[in-house]
């Protein structure tokens, strides 16, 4: 890959990478807070459970997604970005547009889903 592309793509993984992580931060946050407000009562407490519970889902998705994109910049680093984790097959310029942190072609990628690799 060219490095006009290659500083495209760090450019995309470096701008979600700071995205996520000032949505952890704030997710973070508002679990605190739901968490210390002395004036709701019991219902509203139950409630906040909820809440947190779905923000945790949230952080954790985030946390596994932050964690795709650190690998995929990593990759840029080490001059393998672009290729299949798995089968070093070239990944199509399509898919890094839309997914640029995604580790597998798509022969891989189904493997993957299905629990082969
Ligand atoms: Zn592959």
């Amino acid at each position: 890959m060219d490095k006009k592309r290659l500083d495209y793509y760090k450019k995309k993984l470096q701008t979600r990478r700071e995205e996520l992580l000032n949505t952890i931060a704030r997710t973070g946050q508002e679990g605190r807070e739901a968490d210390e407000d002395p004036t709701v009562d019991l219902a509203d407490k139950a409630a906040n459970s909820y809440t947190k519970e779905f923000l945790f889902g949230q952080t954790h998705n985030d946390r596994a997604l932050l964690q795709l994109v650190d690998d995929a910049i990593a990759r840029i680093r080490a001059g393998t970005f672009g290729m299949c984790t798995q089968c070093q097959a070239e990944l199509q310029q399509k898919r890094l547009e839309a997914v640029p942190w995604t580790r597998y072609c798509l022969v891989c990628q189904e493997k993957q889903e299905q629990g082969l690799l």
